[in-house]
């Protein structure tokens, strides 16, 4: 492996696991186990981004998770490293090229398992899945995740074919490339590691934990601009507030979004 093309590491603590020398400072090795994002991309320098910042930066920098970035550029072709080529069949723009990208990957499967649900391989891509809670839990539930953002009009197909690369969408908008994307994937799956998210209680109760969106929240002051917050919040009878969460979280759900709706009913009938 060339100096150029070893994944470079993005925690602060650093517990040794390997034989590689000490004085390679950018590498950090990951606390033994801990859950890791591969990432592939052209711009490694924007990472680690917000995923840097508060809950997620702490965990990283405390080793409870770890974030890889293999640069893309350092596998391209010739003087210029170049990484993309006109599109097949014409047409705009320019498109990552199989044999480079594969070479990318290829070095991103070492040392993981196999096994995708024990470490999934994921293109970002506005025509993968759409990216959801359920699969945030997924993933947190693996061992790490290898994600491969795209740039320019996408990658090479026989290289998604050949890995058997799952894709996977932000949703239904085009961005310019994967790197956003990998951090929102990233960050929603990084919360949901019992020990990254402190008050593990928190998670069971946001939006999409029980396919339902959540209530409203309030704080002081009490009073604002004329407005009250719901008496029943400061009553403190906490069942009826748990009554009153629930009927607000259904009538929210029920009015913004039809489809989990229908699937939230749909499971309440089927549980019953
Ligand atoms: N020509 C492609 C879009 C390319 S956008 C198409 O029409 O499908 C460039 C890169 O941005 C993609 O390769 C992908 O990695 C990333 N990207 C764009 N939109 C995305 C989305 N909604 N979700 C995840 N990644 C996306």
């Amino acid at each position: 492996m060339t100096e150029a093309a070893r994944p470079r590491s993005h925690g602060r603590v650093r517990v040794s696991v390997s034989a590689a020398p000490r004085d390679l400072l950018e590498e950090r090795p990951r606390l033994a186990g801990a859950w890791t994002a591969r990432v592939v991309t052209l711009f490694p320098e924007a990472f680690p981004g917000t995923l840097g910042l508060s809950l997620t930066g702490r965990a990283l920098a405390a080793g409870l998770w770890a974030l890889e970035t293999i640069d893309l550029r350092t596998f391209g072709e010739g003087r210029h490293r170049n990484v993309d080529d006109s599109p097949a069949g014409g047409g705009a723009g320019m498109v990552l090229r199989a044999d480079v990208v594969a070479k990318a990957l290829r070095q991103a499967a070492a040392g993981t398992p196999a096994a995708r649900d024990r470490w999934p391989v994921v293109y970002l891509s506005p025509r993968g899945a759409p990216f959801t809670q359920a699969t945030a839990r997924a993933w947190a539930a693996a061992e790490g995740v290898t994600l491969l953002c795209g740039r320019f009009e996408g990658v090479d197909q026989r290289v998604l074919d050949h890995f058997a690369v799952e894709e996977v969408s932000l949703g239904d908008f085009v961005l310019t490339g994967g790197e956003i994307a990998a951090q929102a994937v990233i960050d929603a799956t990084v919360r949901l590691i019992p020990e990254v998210l402190g008050n593990a209680a928190s998670a069971q109760d946001e939006s999409f934990a029980d396919g339902l969106l959540e209530a409203p929240h309030y704080t002081r002051p009490a009073v604002w601009e004329g407005r009250e917050i719901p008496a029943v919040l400061q009553s403190g009878h906490h069942a009826e507030i748990a009554r009153w969460r629930q009927a607000e979280a259904e009538a929210l759900t029920r009015q913004r979004r039809p489809d989990l709706w229908a699937a939230w009913l749909a499971r309440q009938r089927r549980d019953r």
